[in-house]
This record gives structure tokens, C-alpha cells and sequence, in this order.
């Protein structure tokens, strides 16, 4: 699966349930989540569109 860092936006893959606590490139604990892919996304910008203005 695809992690990215929310400190530095380092994006790395790695193993799936296998997330490191500390982020290779800037050294950051906790800072590192799965990056989800365009397809989530997608779906919710759509939700947050239909929810915005009814
Ligand atoms: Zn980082």
C-alpha cells in the first residue's frame, strides 16, 4: 500500500498493515498515513459536493 508523510509529503509504498512509526526522509514520528488512491477520492468529493448545498 502507498503511505505518504503529512509533515513532508514523502510518498513511499511498503507492505500492506506494515506502516512505519517514523518517517524515512524528514525523521517525523506519527506523520506517516495510506495515501488513498484516486479512486476514494473521487467519491468524496463527490459526497462533500452533494452535502455542501442542499
Ligand atoms: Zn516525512
Amino acid at each position: 500500500m502507498k503511505l505518504i508523510c503529512r509533515n513532508c509529503g514523502y510518498r513511499f509504498e511498503t507492505k500492506k498493515g506494515d506502516i512505519p512509526k517514523v518517517c524515512p526522509y524528514c525523521g517525523e514520528r506519527n506523520t506517516l498515513e495510506q495515501e488513498k488512491d484516486a479512486d476514494s477520492l473521487l467519491h468524496e468529493i463527490d459526497d462533500g459536493f452533494f452535502n455542501e448545498d442542499v
